[in-house]
């Protein structure tokens, strides 16, 4: 049973305070006809405001079943609000571009079923007008249509604000008598200003007069049954209204899922397809690490830092303090012979190396290349035929990533119809030194035009015993890979042959071409000092350990430059992925921005809208 203890009310009309309930102590029984009769501004609406919850007062208390229900939290006010009281007002607060069930079932709470919810859509007369919109229908059915919403909820208490209000007369006396078979189960408390009404429905007419209840008469009979049962939103409805909610804006749900979760799909696959790529890049850079040779060269380094000044329609010239040549000298060798770090260091040398196959042409030399080692071809290639070299007479034919060969290499070696690795394997080339290459003639040298006495003369016998092509591509390129000692050897018998002894001793060009005397005599092998050095490492850990050393050789002693290739295309790769990946990250965090705005938008236009809406839900 609801009691009321001292309740006041007051509103600031400017400085001054202007009470409107004061101290107002009432008692209702659990089923009874309530009139709360009054003149207009005297307070009714504010009381029954009070006491449905929607209206705080100054003071005093409210009691529900022994319950104090005045300092309730919002979410038990919000319950209070949705199962204890039904409410009715004078203009009906129905929602107009809904149709009569779905404003029946706006703020259904899981009070009736469906079978007394058609039940008592039949007993109020609108049945058939379930699915007509209400602004089809007269005053009475629209009172009606809202005496429904407010039973749906099976509450305990019916709180009607002028309900007849705008009705006429016949319609008000249907709306009464309603009113009153509900008030043989529930405490209907009904506002009005019709005395007429209230001697003939109310089993209790209360009357309010500044702002104290002057009369409280009891009519007829009422009840005292039971307690209210109290109902609490338990989770499973608030979940059941959640999803009931979704599924009415099914379509607003659906799309604004979708929104948020492209947005954020397509985030995560950037930044999934980004850790791809990049543990990809790092397994890719791990795995050539070995094939990749750090490369110092004898050559013109232009120094890329330095900004040369752009020239508008003329040629500009670069300074020669920007063009760096680098210098490989003993200590450097020295230097890097001593970091333990490296695996292989190759040298390259400016000597030409004639070479004769054994059917007596001549290979291009660019075609014979030395490897840092034998086991540089166990880590980085696969044997397609025959094996590896064992000794310093045994060359590899390395074929490119799709078993292809250069026509003219196989032109060189006589081979040209179907080639079958078989009649690759046991073939020779021999390499010629300067004593067998160059003839004297006169103050000069020729070069010996007979392949095949050359090649007969000629100890430096290799045969092919391996066709090797690369795990990861990387080259392109055909090689006939030899040992690295071939080439000192050369270099130990070329340094002593005549022709370079004569050419140490004359100063005019013995080959009679247009050479300067040291680039000959590196030409024709006498150089002690490479004019490029390759240096290989296992690993990308050495590798950064090597970098280092190299660095602080540079900080120390005269600056050799040292060119990482891998290092250099992979960062570009790097930096390439990461703008795009930026990029796309950037694209989708916009898109889940302008998503959220698209919605908080659409929300707040909704609540706009609904306004009334919600009003009525709480
Ligand atoms: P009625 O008995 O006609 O339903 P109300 O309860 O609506 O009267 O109003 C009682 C008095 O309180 C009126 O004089 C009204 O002007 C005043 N009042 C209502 N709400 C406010 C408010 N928010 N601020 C100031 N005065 C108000
Ligand atoms: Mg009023």
């Amino acid at each position: 049973m609801l009691k009321l203890k001292n309740i006041c009310k007051y509103y600031n009309v400017g400085k001054s305070k202007k009470i409107i309930l004061d101290n107002v102590t009432l008692d209702f029984k659990d089923r009874e006809l309530v009139f709360i009769l009054g003149a207009s501004g005297s307070g009714k609406s504010t009381l029954l405001n009070i006491i449905g919850g929607n209206l705080s007062c100054d003071s005093g208390e409210m009691w529900l079943d022994g319950e104090c229900i005045t300092n309730y939290s919002d979410k038990e006010l919000d319950n209070y609000r949705s199962s204890i009281i039904g409410n009715i007002f004078q203009d009906y607060n129905l929602i107009d571009y809904m149709n009569v069930i779905d404003n029946i079932m706006l703020g259904y709470n899981y009070g009736l079923t469906k079978k007394e919810i058609d039940v008592l859509l039949k007993q109020l007369g609108i049945y058939s007008k379930k699915n007509v919109f209400v602004n089809k229908l007269s005053g009475g059915e629209k009172q009606r249509v809202a005496i429904a919403r407010a039973l749906v909820n099976n509450p305990d208490i019916i709180l009607a604000d002028e309900p007849t209000g705008a009705l006429d007369s016949q319609n008000g006396i249907e709306v009464m008598e309603i009113l009153k078979k509900i008030s043989n189960n529930k405490l209907v408390i009904v506002v009005s200003h019709d005395n007429n009404l209230a001697s003939k429905y109310a089993t209790r007419i209360i009357n309010i007069k500044d702002g104290k209840c002057n009369y409280d008469e009891i009519k007829g009979n009422s009840f005292i049954v039971s307690n209210f049962i109290k109902k609490k939103n338990n989770i499973k409805t608030i979940l059941k209204l959640a999803v009931r909610n979704l599924w009415l804006k099914k379509t607003r749900t659906i799309f604004t899922s979708l929104a948020i979760s492209l947005g954020i799909i397509s985030m995560s696959l950037v930044i999934n397809l980004y850790s791809n790529f990049n543990s990809e890049i790092n397994k890719l850079e791990s795995d050539i690490v070995s094939v990749f040779p750090i490369t110092i060269s004898n050559d013109k380094i232009i120094n890329n830092t330095y900004d040369f000044d752009k020239t508008d329609g003329k040629i500009g010239i670069k300074s020669k303090e920007n063009i760096y040549i680098n210098k490989i000298d003993d200590d450097y060798i020295d230097y890097i012979k001593n970091i333990k770090e490296i695996k292989y260091i190759n040298y390259g040398y400016d000597m030409f190396i004639p070479i004769i196959s054994d059917t007596f042409k001549i290979v291009d030399n660019n075609y014979l290349k030395a490897i840092p080692a034998v086991d540089y071809i166990n880590d980085n290639y696969e044997v397609l035929y025959g094996r590896n070299i064992k000794n310093k007479n045994e060359i590899l034919l390395k074929v490119d990533i799709n078993n292809n060969v250069d026509s003219e290499l196989f032109n060189s070696l006589n081979i040209n119809s179907e080639i079958d690795f078989n009649n690759i394997i046991g073939r020779k080339i021999k390499i010629i030194s300067n004593n067998d290459y160059y003839i004297k003639n006169g103050n000069y040298y020729v070069i010996n035009e007979n392949n095949k006495e050359m090649y007969n003369k000629s100890n430096n016998e290799l045969s092919i015993v391996g066709i090797v092509k690369e795990k990861e591509e990387t080259d392109n390129n055909n090689y006939l890979y030899c040992d690295n000692s071939i080439i000192n050897d050369l270099i130990d018998i070329n340094k002593n042959s005549d022709i370079v002894k004569s050419q140490i001793t004359s100063n005019y060009n013995v080959l009679g071409i247009d050479m300067d005397k040291d680039m000959l005599l590196k030409y024709l092998g006498y150089e002690l000092l490479p004019s490029s050095i390759n240096i290989y490492v296992d690993n990308l850990k050495d590798k950064k350990v090597v970098i280092d050393k190299l660095d602080e050789y540079n900080n120390k002693f005269d600056k050799v430059i040292y060119i990482d290739t891998m290092a250099e295309a992979i960062d570009i790769v790097r930096n390439f992925i990461s703008i795009i990946s930026i990029i796309l990250i950037l694209f989708s965090i916009i898109a889940i921005i302008i998503s959220s705005l698209m919605i908080g938008i659409l929300t707040n236009v909704r609540v706009l809208e609904r306004k009334k809406e919600i009003g009525i839900l709480r």
